[in-house]
């Protein structure tokens, strides 16, 4: 529709005013229509740049924060991602549509089933499954990139475990009311990591996050 249209390169302009240059992540913020992966009641807002409730008490996060987080995952074109925390499907629809090869886990079954139907139909080739995120996917690994969607108390060690030599693993780690996202590159035996302050993410639960 025009006016979701005019919309999202709004959006567009002001992700490249907040600092946001990565052409390709621009480009795929600019293609996914994000109106389609909010609830109903909160259409008018998709495109502003704050995160919406998507019902069980989860959120998909504000444009900003995607947009930041996919360009410090730098993934290219048919690199594998594992994603944590697939939501609406949001997330995974713009890693996807860089032409990167998807895996993501949900705890909510609801809400898994209700990203796949929506990936599904607007076209978007991801693999998906219900889990406990915090102890990765090793049927696929190692992964190129690893980026995690919700706040963890602190770095789960089977998603170090399951990344490829040179991958990034890009995570909120802190409290339960603010994160610092930190920004970790494998390389040979050592993490790099570089942190990024003032995010604010709904809980990852599981095994080797906050307990429920
Ligand atoms: N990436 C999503 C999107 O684009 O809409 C936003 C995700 S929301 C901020 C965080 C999600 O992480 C929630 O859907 C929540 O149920 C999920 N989650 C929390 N702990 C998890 C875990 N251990 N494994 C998998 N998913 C988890």
């Amino acid at each position: 529709m025009r006016r979701f249209d005019d919309e999202r390169r709004e959006m567009i302009q002001l992700l490249k005013d907040r600092g946001i240059s990565d052409k390709r992540v621009l480009e795929a913020m600019e293609k996914v229509p994000r109106h389609m992966f909010v609830m109903e009641a909160f259409i008018n807002r998709a495109y502003d740049d704050c995160a919406l409730p998507i019902g069980y008490s989860q959120t998909i996060s504000q444009p900003y924060t995607v947009a930041f987080m996919t360009e410090s995952l730098k993934a290219k074109e048919g690199e594998k991602v594992l994603e944590i925390g697939t939501g609406s499907g949001y997330q995974a629809a713009i890693l996807a549509s860089m032409g990167v090869r998807v895996f993501t886990i949900e705890r909510n079954y609801q809400l898994l089933n209700e990203a796949r139907k929506r990936l599904d139909k607007l076209g978007y080739r991801v693999a998906a499954r219900a889990g406990d995120g915090t102890l990765g996917w090793s049927d696929f690994k190692p992964y190129n990139g690893i980026l995690v969607t919700a706040g963890s108390p602190t770095i789960p060690q089977p998603l170090l475990d399951q990344l490829d030599e040179g991958g990034r693993l890009v995570i909120p780690i802190g409290g339960l009311d603010e994160q610092k996202l930190h920004i970790i590159e494998k390389k040979g035996e050592e993490f790099l990591t570089r942190e990024v302050q003032g995010f604010k993410f709904v809980p990852l639960i599981g095994k080797r996050g906050w307990s429920n």
